[in-house]
């Protein structure tokens, strides 16, 4: 019997986690205090596999099966029993140190509690519990069953085992993991969100409109999405979070967020989850 697996948060990375572990065979039981996100999550997972089926990457049966492994609840104490539990709720420290909390409490003892965060200190989250030796960052890429990166994270008393129980986790699914150190936004934020913010800042000073700055950095540096295309599909909520964790834990004015960047935010307007961002949808 396959491993029971817990995902909290049914929002785009937690319903792409939730997709590939249902996938790969796992029972999954998917969390979210929205009874609306959850149905959301849950008809985004029928959909991306709709389109698995019609490329022939995955077959109708195993579609079903797939779906039915999947169980959804609105009350965190539906992580008893999982073996491992993935945090993929708003990118947000104290809201992340709440449910970290709950899982000390609820969480079976000796499973693995791991954070989907883009960039919050793995320790701190740690520290949350009484078992900081079982919490990891297990940083998916979006979407989910798309990417291969696992970005695997330590915290400071992260044991060997549980980095060993994530790494091959990750591997089952088909994924590749990278170990990295706890360090505000990891590798790949740390990256990858300056440039984000550079085209932002290009866009409000006018250097160039969103299509040229994307259509620059598509056809001149071979990225297959331009930086700001790809802020909408993170979500700009998520971009300016990361980028104050960087600001804050880094404390170098290199990291300062575009204030075009909080505008947008401030409107609402969050890229493709909202339907506006730098594009409309
Ligand atoms: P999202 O806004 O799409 O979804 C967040 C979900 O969390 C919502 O459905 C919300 O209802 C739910 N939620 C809020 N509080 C909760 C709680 N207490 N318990 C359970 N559910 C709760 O956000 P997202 O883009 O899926 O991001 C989730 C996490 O993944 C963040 O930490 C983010 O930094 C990280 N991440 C995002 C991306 C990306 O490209 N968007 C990539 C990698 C990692």
């Amino acid at each position: 019997m396959s491993e029971t697996i817990a995902v909290i948060g049914a929002g785009q990375m937690g319903n792409g986690i939730a997709h590939v572990f249902a996938q790969g065979g796992h029972p999954v039981t998917m969390i979210d205090v929205s009874a609306d996100a959850l149905a959301r999550g849950r008809s985004t997972i029928e959909k991306n596999m709709d389109r698995q089926v019609k490329k022939g990457t995955l077959d109708a049966a195993a579609k079903d099966a797939a779906l039915a492994r999947i169980t959804g609840a609105t009350d965190v104490a539906a992580v008893a029993g999982a073996s491992l539990v993935v945090e993929a709720a708003t990118e947000n420290q104290a809201l992340k140190l709440k449910i970290f909390g709950d899982l000390d409490r609820l969480a079976d003892a000796g499973a693995v509690l791991a954070t989907n965060t883009s960039s919050i200190s793995i320790t701190t989250i740690a520290a949350a519990t009484k078992r900081p030796a079982d919490v990891i960052g297990m940083h998916f890429m979006n979407p989910v069953p798309v990417m291969q990166l696992v970005e695997v994270i330590r915290g400071l008393a992260t044991s060997d085992e549980t980095t060993t129980r994530v790494m091959a986790w990750s591997k089952a699914l088909g994924k590749v993991p990278v170990e990295v150190a706890d360090f505000p936004g990891f590798v790949a934020n740390r990256i990858l969100m300056p440039m984000i913010n550079e085209a932002v800042f290009c866009l409000m000073e006018g250097v160039g409109t969103p299509e040229a700055i994307d259509t620059v950095m598509k056809l001149g540096m071979n990225h297959p999405m331009g930086p700001l295309a790809l802020a909408d599909l993170i979500g700009l909520d998520t971009c300016l979070s990361i980028l104050e964790v960087l600001h804050s834990g880094l404390g170098d004015p290199k990291y300062r967020p575009c204030p075009l960047l909080r505008k947008y935010v401030a409107a609402g307007w969050l890229g493709r989850k909202s339907g506006r961002g730098f594009y409309s949808y």
